[in-house]
């Protein structure tokens, strides 16, 4: 971004993977909020690597819009990524995020602005009432979300809701591995009194669907194992990750050995201390690996520059950034993400 430009107030950031029927209606929705609220702003969307039409109507709004930018990922990264790539662009004060699909209502984003008050620098969505399965949903999400509570003491209580608004210091250089979104917001080690939940509503997909399984529900219990030791401040890391994996190990090898001896309810004991333990290695090591090499390369950053050239006044370019966050190692290698 030229440096001329000055920094909006607000960021609104939006991840979108095969969204083409969402985006224009959500655009819609998010430019009428955004000016309502009398703040300078900018809407961010990440086109993750989208095999439809998402990123042909993402750049006929950046044509038409100088508050609208696109950052166009170098192919599918997941969700996390997303935005994290959202979060390097972003460069309001305040950054805001929501679901591209159409599930959050732009609609209660003056209201999570309200409560970012200066005591707050998360403010998360709680969805009232979700449109969702309950049983393949609604009630895993819940226990899900009351674990995560009880091993982060952060009290946020609907981590999966994508409506959310944070300070910008609280953002750094954040860089989550594939699924680590779900955490929000207490992986970036935000203490719990420093966070606050809104009430939000729940809408239906606009169209298409969803882009999680119920493996999904798995993924978050076995990642949720390794919060306590990423919540902290340094983060655990690889050599942590080294004695969580010879624990595994060693608990592995006892859990044979008891086998043999037939005393099965100590082998099943062994064996899930074997497999939390495990889990816990890898999602260590992942978290170090994001931290290293980053997760996200962007292909380019799309955006009208408006031209203030006296001869060419009130028209626009349609402008390319160069992908100022793509991770660069020290080498001058490009990292892929993870
Ligand atoms: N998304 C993404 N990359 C992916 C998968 C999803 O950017 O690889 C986006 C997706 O387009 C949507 C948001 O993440 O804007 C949440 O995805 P989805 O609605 O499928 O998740 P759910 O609401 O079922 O949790
Ligand atoms: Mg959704």
């Amino acid at each position: 971004m030229p440096s001329a430009e000055p920094r909006p107030a607000l960021s609104i950031v939006v991840p979108v993977y095969n969204e083409a029927g969402n985006v224009e209606p959500l655009y819609e929705e998010l430019a009428t909020v955004a000016r309502a609220t009398g703040r300078s702003y900018e809407i961010v969307f990440v086109n993750d690597g989208s095999s439809d039409a998402t990123l042909a109507r993402l750049e006929a709004i950046v044509a038409r819009d100088p508050a609208f930018r696109v950052v166009d990922l170098d192919g599918n990264f997941g969700e996390a990524s997303a935005l994290c790539a959202g979060f390097a662009a972003a460069r309001g004060d305040v950054v805001v995020t929501l679901d591209g699909d159409g599930q959050n209502d732009p609609a209660d984003i003056p209201t999570l602005l309200e409560r970012l008050r200066p005591d707050v620098d998360v403010v998360s969505g709680r969805r009232h009432h979700r449109e969702e399965n309950f049983t393949t949903r609604v009630l895993p999400s819940w226990v899900a979300n009351r674990m995560i509570v009880l091993v982060t003491g952060v009290p946020v209580y609907d981590c999966g809701c994508g409506l959310k608004a944070y300070r910008r210091e609280v953002l750094g250089d954040v860089q989550l591995p594939r699924g680590f979104n779900r955490f929000l917001p207490a992986i970036l080690g935000v203490p719990g009194s420093r966070t606050a939940e809104i009430t939000t509503r729940d809408r239906p997909r606009g169209s298409g669907q969803t882009h999680y399984g119920l493996s999904r529900v798995a993924i978050v219990f076995r990642d949720l194992m390794a919060l306590p030791l990423l919540v902290r401040r340094p983060p655990a890391g690889r050599a942590a990750a080294r004695i969580a994996g010879i624990t595994s190990l060693v608990l592995a090898a006892l859990a044979v050995v008891a086998a043999t001896s037939l005393h099965i309810g100590l082998v099943l004991l062994l064996a899930l201390g074997a497999g939390v333990a495990a889990a816990i290695r890898y999602n260590v090591d992942r978290f170090a690996r994001a931290r290293e090499h980053g997760v996200f390369r962007v292909r380019r950053v799309l955006h009208v520059v408006p031209n203030t050239d006296h001869r060419h006044r009130g028209s626009g370019i349609l402008g390319e950034e160069p992908p100022a966050d793509v991770r660069q190692a020290a080498d001058g290698s490009r990292h892929r993400a993870l």
